[in-house]
């Protein structure tokens, strides 16, 4: 009698263990087959654009699309306020305007607020004239400007301020001297906060914009689990990834010396310029990655850390709310900011 019942629990234990474990087999199978990834990519300033939305109501798909071509013609729209070099911006008439103050739209005004914003914040570090500087390097050539010539144009760039005021940039200074504005800082970070926002309103819930390496997460992966985004191992050219960051809803922005730089006489000159002395920054870093839920924030403070250098850089990123920061030092050292934690190859976030 009582192997009777010892046989009955056994058979009724394996019984619930194999309608469970069919449960969860059909159920992931159910899960995985429903859901599909929509993804297109252009190339918008200069940037490589990949937008991908993960979809669970098949009947959304071609709405999906849709919302995708209408991000891209948002990239257009903004290529044509935030482009330095496109003849036909609004950027570009600013900086070739000869007025002493400028009526500029809605959103350039509020990047150049941002901009100036973050001057002040970043104690000069972050400092978008330096346009003409930066124009001065042209990293396919490969050649190094005059330092006469840089001198001239960072004594322009010290001379120079503006102030912002209903919709106006008013000059100070001549305005034919004036250096040039660059956005190439905070735009793609300021872009990728609109496309989240237009792909909310299109009720997206789960998907990656990808500017350029400038990330930015709109909630978590369908799976419920957060998405996985890689640091580059830079000087690398195979992707290799030198840890994970394992996070959701959130953007990541990294700033980096490899991404576009020339080596001449054994030294490297890139594209993060250092306001105070017009050339390329020298510090032991070989790129800052920043943590923020506003990728415009972080794409402003990946700059603007790297030319703060590490430790007035990472100051800033512990004493700034929402901010997190990872160095790869030029050893491939990783240094990880307050609230970040590392286990293995993953970086996780622990103050949220
Ligand atoms: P990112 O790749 O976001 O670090 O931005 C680099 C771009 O920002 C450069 O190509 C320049 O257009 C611009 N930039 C370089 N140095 C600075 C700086 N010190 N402050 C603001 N913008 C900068
Ligand atoms: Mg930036």
């Amino acid at each position: 009698m009582k192997n009777t019942n010892i046989l009955r629990r056994i058979f009724c234990i394996l019984l619930m263990t194999i309608i469970t474990l069919f449960i969860i087999f059909f159920t992931n199978r159910h899960k995985n087959q429903d859901i599909s990834v929509i993804s297109n990519s252009g190339y918008y300033f200069d940037t490589f654009i990949t937008i991908s939305i993960y979809e669970s109501n098949s009947s959304q798909i071609d709405a999906d699309k849709a919302l995708i071509t209408q991000c891209f013609e948002l990239c257009e729209k903004y290529e044509l306020i935030f482009s330095q070099t496109n003849e036909n911006s609004e950027l570009y008439r600013l900086n070739h305007s000869l007025k002493p103050s400028v009526t500029v739209s809605d959103e350039l005004f509020k990047v150049l607020s941002i901009s100036k914003e973050y001057n002040t914040i970043t104690d000069g570090a972050f400092n978008i004239l330096i346009g003409s500087l930066s124009s001065l390097w042209n990293f396919k050539n490969k050649t190094i400007p005059e330092n006469s010539t840089v001198l001239k144009e960072l004594n322009s760039l010290k001379m120079a301020d503006y102030n912002l005021y209903n919709n106006s940039v008013i000059f100070n200074g001549y305005k034919n001297e004036f250096p040039e504005i660059t956005l190439g800082g905070i735009a793609k970070g300021y872009i990728a906060d609109r496309l989240k926002e237009f792909l909310i309103t299109g009720n997206v819930t789960s998907a990656i914009i990808n500017l350029g390496g400038n990330i930015l997460l709109i909630g978590e992966k369908p799976d419920s689990k957060p998405f996985n985004i890689g640091i580059t191992k830079p000087f690398t050219t195979t992707g290799e990834s030198l840890a994970n960051i394992i996070l959701s809803d959130m953007s990541v922005v990294t700033s980096g010396i490899y991404q576009r730089y020339f080596e001449k006489n054994g030294k490297i000159y890139h594209h993060i310029i250092n306001p105070s002395t017009g050339y390329p920054v020298e510090n032991n870093l070989y790129s800052v990655t920043i943590i923020s839920p506003s990728s415009t924030t972080a794409d402003i403070l990946s700059t603007a850390v790297y030319v703060m250098g590490p430790q007035k850089g990472m100051e800033l990123i512990n004493n700034t709310e929402n901010v997190y920061g990872i160095f790869v030092t030029s050893d491939f050292e990783i240094i990880l900011s307050d609230g970040l934690t590392q286990n293995e190859n993953d970086i996780f976030l622990t103050s949220n």
